[in-house]
């Protein structure tokens, strides 16, 4: 493990490269999904992509931990507990459930996620399991936790939820794009992002960490540009989109 100031230094660098990704994404949708166009390169199977990608999350926090100090302190497993709540159902899980896809996701896309998914768990295992001071038991009784903790699991059930409504409108063999109309999809077009964004702010303010809070802000420029470029493409393609959804927050933007 780097020392601690290198580690912030990385940390500056790369909470201000999210800026600049959130500022691109505005003018450039990733080309994934609904966005894949020519030009982008060689692709795969959307399914592997997902695994691929995602897979760093969910083993190098283990490592961390298990090789960490802190492998027997009990607010730092709870902490990966909830990673991993997560992780297991984004790299294990997801990737093997979602319904088929018209189009392929480009490798440039795999590796730029790949990318940030190794930094991310790098940063944010890194310093809650080896440069920050012990949280203590205490942690556990503290407003930030329980606050941030709760925030976290509403967001976890709001994304896995609504992610289950987009893929219980394919049936199999249909590759169409159609309106989902149950759970919170009712008040926005993209409630699996604002439901991503929830849960990482909570991770934020449960870990009470730069790394934490980087994390946010980085799903945060990830998914509020798609979220509004999502809402322009329904309302585009489907003349009877209902007017009065919002894109990412209900009744606001
Ligand atoms: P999307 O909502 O674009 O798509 C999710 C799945 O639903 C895809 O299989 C997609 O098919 C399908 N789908 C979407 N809309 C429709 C529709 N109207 N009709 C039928 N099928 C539909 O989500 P993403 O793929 O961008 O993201 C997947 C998960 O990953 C989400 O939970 C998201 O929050 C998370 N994520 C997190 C990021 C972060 O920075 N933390 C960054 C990006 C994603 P198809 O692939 O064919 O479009």
């Amino acid at each position: 493990m780097i020392g601690a100031i290198l580690f912030h230094w990385i940390l500056l660098f790369w909470t201000a490269l999210a800026v600049i990704v959130c500022i691109s994404l505005f003018f450039v949708n990733a080309p994934y999904g609904r966005y894949a166009r020519r030009g982008w390169g060689r692709t795969i199977n959307p399914k592997w992509g997902w695994f691929i990608m995602e897979l760093p999350s969910f083993l190098l926090p283990y490592l961390f931990f298990f090789f960490s100090p802190r492998s027997q302190d009990i607010t730092a497993f709870l902490f990966l507990l909830m990673w991993e709540v997560h992780y297991v159902q984004r790299a294990l899980i997801f990737p093997f459930i979602m319904k088929k896809s018209p189009y392929r996701m480009p490798l440039l896309v795999m590796f730029l996620a790949l990318f940030f998914n190794i930094i991310n768990s790098y940063l944010n295992s890194g310093f809650l399991f080896v440069l920050s001071k012990p949280y203590g038991m205490g942690w556990l009784l503290d407003g930030r936790f329980i606050c941030g903790a709760v925030l976290f699991l509403t967001g976890y059930i709001i994304n896995i939820h609504s992610d289950s409504i987009l893929r219980g409108l394919r049936k199999p063999g249909e590759l169409a794009y159609k309106i989902p109309q149950k759970g919170l999809f009712r008040y926005i077009s993209s409630p699996n992002y604002f439901g991503e964004i929830m849960e990482w702010t909570g991770w934020a303010v449960a870990t009470w960490s730069l790394p934490g809070a980087a994390f946010a802000l980085w799903t945060t420029a990830n998914l509020a540009p798609r979220a509004l470029s999502n809402h322009k493409w329904y309302k585009r393609t489907f003349p009877e989109y209902p007017s009065r959804r919002k894109a990412l927050i209900p009744f606001l933007i």
